[in-house]
C-alpha cells in the first residue's frame, strides 16, 4: 500500500476555444469593477483589445512585464495599481506576465484572472520567483495562486513554433519531476503522465503546422496538467539546475529547460525506474532520457548551453551552486557527476547516466 497526502489547490479553470469571450463574466463573478490588464511589450496590443472588451471594467494596461520578474518593474506596476485604484488583475501572456500579476497579488492580495498564452504552467502554482539586483528568490503563498484561469486555445496559435517547442518541453519537465517527487501521489502522477503524453503527441505536429487547432488544444491541455503538477509536488534536480543556470547566467527560461531535461533524467534514471517507465510510456519510447533528447532535437530546440549564452568558465560555478544546499532528489547530488552533466549539456552531447 502506498501512503500519500493529496492537497487540491483552489483555482477555477475554463478551458476551450473562444473562451476569452467569457472574461467579462469572470470579472463580474469575482465582483471586480476596475481591473488592471498586464502584458509584455510584445503582447501590448492583445492586452489593449482585451481591456476594451471589458467595457468600463478595466482601468488600463500595464505592458512592461519581463522575464524573471524584476522587483523594479513590480514596483512600477504597483504605482499604476494604486493610482488607478485597481481592484483586480488580468494577466494575459506567458510566465513573465503571470509572474508580474503574482508579484502584485502577493503584496496587495488582489484577485487574479490569468489568460495563459504559453505552456510554462505558472498559472497553476502558488509559487513566485522574482529578482532583485540579479538575485532570484522564490516564495510560496496561497495569495500567489491565481483565482481564475481562462485557457483559450485560439490565443496559442500565434506562439512561434520555436517558443512552442521549448515552452512545451518546459511543461513536460514539470510532469517528469512530479513522477519521481518525494511527495508524489497517485492523482498528480496520473496528471503528469497524461500531460506528458498530450504534449509529446502535440508538439511535433505544432512545429510543422503551428495553426493545427487540435494539436494546440492537446498541448495546452498537457500544459495545464503539468502546471498543476508543478504547483502540487516538489521539484528536484532538473528545476534546481535550470533555476541556478537561469539566475546565474541570465539564460532564457524555456530553452534552458529544453536543454537540461534529458540530462537530469539520465542522472536520475537508475534511482527512479518506475517513474522512468511511466515517462517512457507517455513519450512512446523505450528509454525516457534518450527519448526526451530526441524529441527536443526533432522539435528543433537548441541542445547546447553554449548556444544560449552560457560561458564554458561557468560550468564549475554552476556545479558548485547546484550541489550546495541539499534538496530532495531520487539520486544523491554528487558534485563530480553534476559537473559532468552540466559539461555535457554545455557542449550539446547526448545524455549519459
Ligand atoms: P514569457 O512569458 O517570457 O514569454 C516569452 C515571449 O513570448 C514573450 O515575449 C511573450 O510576450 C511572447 N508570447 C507569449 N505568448 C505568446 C503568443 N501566444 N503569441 C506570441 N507571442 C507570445 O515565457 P514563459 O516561458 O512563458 O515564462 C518564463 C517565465 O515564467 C520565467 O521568468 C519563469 O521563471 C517563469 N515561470 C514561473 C513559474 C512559477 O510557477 N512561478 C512556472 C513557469 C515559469
Amino acid at each position: 500500500m502506498q501512503s500519500f497526502i493529496y492537497e487540491a489547490l483552489p483555482s477555477r479553470v475554463i478551458f476551450g476555444s473562444g473562451t476569452l469571450a467569457r472574461l467579462g463574466e469572470e470579472v463580474e463573478r469575482l465582483g471586480l469593477r476596475k481591473v488592471l490588464v498586464l502584458a509584455t511589450p510584445r503582447q501590448k496590443a492583445d492586452a489593449e483589445r482585451l481591456a476594451n472588451s471589458l467595457r468600463g471594467r478595466a482601468v488600463g494596461v500595464f505592458a512592461e512585464a519581463t522575464m524573471h520578474t524584476p522587483v523594479a518593474i513590480t514596483e512600477k506596476a504597483l504605482l499604476a495599481v494604486n493610482e488607478r485604484a485597481a481592484d483586480g488583475i488580468v494577466a494575459v501572456g506567458g510566465g513573465s506576465t503571470i509572474g508580474l500579476g503574482k508579484a502584485i497579488a502577493v503584496r496587495t492580495d488582489l484577485p487574479q484572472i490569468v489568460v495563459p498564452t504559453t505552456y510554462a504552467g505558472s498559472e497553476m502554482t502558488p509559487i513566485l520567483g522574482e529578482t532583485r539586483d540579479g538575485v532570484k528568490t522564490t516564495q510560496r503563498s496561497p495569495k500567489i495562486l491565481p483565482e481564475t484561469v481562462i485557457y483559450d486555445v485560439d490565443l496559442t496559435l500565434t506562439l512561434p513554433p520555436t517558443i512552442s517547442a521549448t515552452s512545451g518541453i518546459n511543461a513536460i519537465a514539470h510532469g517528469v519531476e512530479a513522477l519521481y517527487a518525494t511527495d508524489k501521489n497517485p492523482i498528480i502522477s496520473l496528471m503528469a503522465e497524461d500531460g506528458i503524453a498530450a504534449l509529446a503527441r502535440a508538439l511535433p505536429v505544432i512545429v510543422g503546422d503551428p495553426s493545427n487547432h487540435s494539436a494546440r488544444s492537446d498541448a495546452l491541455y498537457g500544459a495545464w496538467l503539468c502546471g498543476a503538477c508543478l504547483g502540487a509536488v516538489g521539484m528536484a534536480l532538473h528545476h534546481k539546475l535550470c533555476h541556478t543556470l537561469g539566475g546565474t547566467f541570465n539564460l532564457p527560461h524555456a530553452e534552458t529547460h529544453a536543454i537540461i531535461l534529458p540530462h537530469a533524467m539520465a542522472y536520475n534514471a537508475a534511482s527512479a525506474p518506475d517513474a522512468m517507465a511511466r515517462i517512457a510510456r507517455a513519450l512512446g519510447v523505450a528509454d525516457a532520457a534518450t527519448g526526451a533528447f530526441e524529441l527536443a532535437g526533432r522539435l528543433g530546440a537548441k541542445r547546447a548551453l553554449r548556444d544560449i549564452g552560457m560561458p564554458e568558465s561557468g560550468i564549475e560555478r554552476a556545479a558548485e551552486l547546484a550541489s550546495q544546499n541539499p534538496y530532495p532528489n531520487p539520486r544523491r547530488i554528487e558534485y563530480g557527476a553534476i559537473r559532468d552533466l552540466i559539461a555535457r549539456a554545455w557542449s550539446g552531447e547526448r545524455p549519459k547516466a
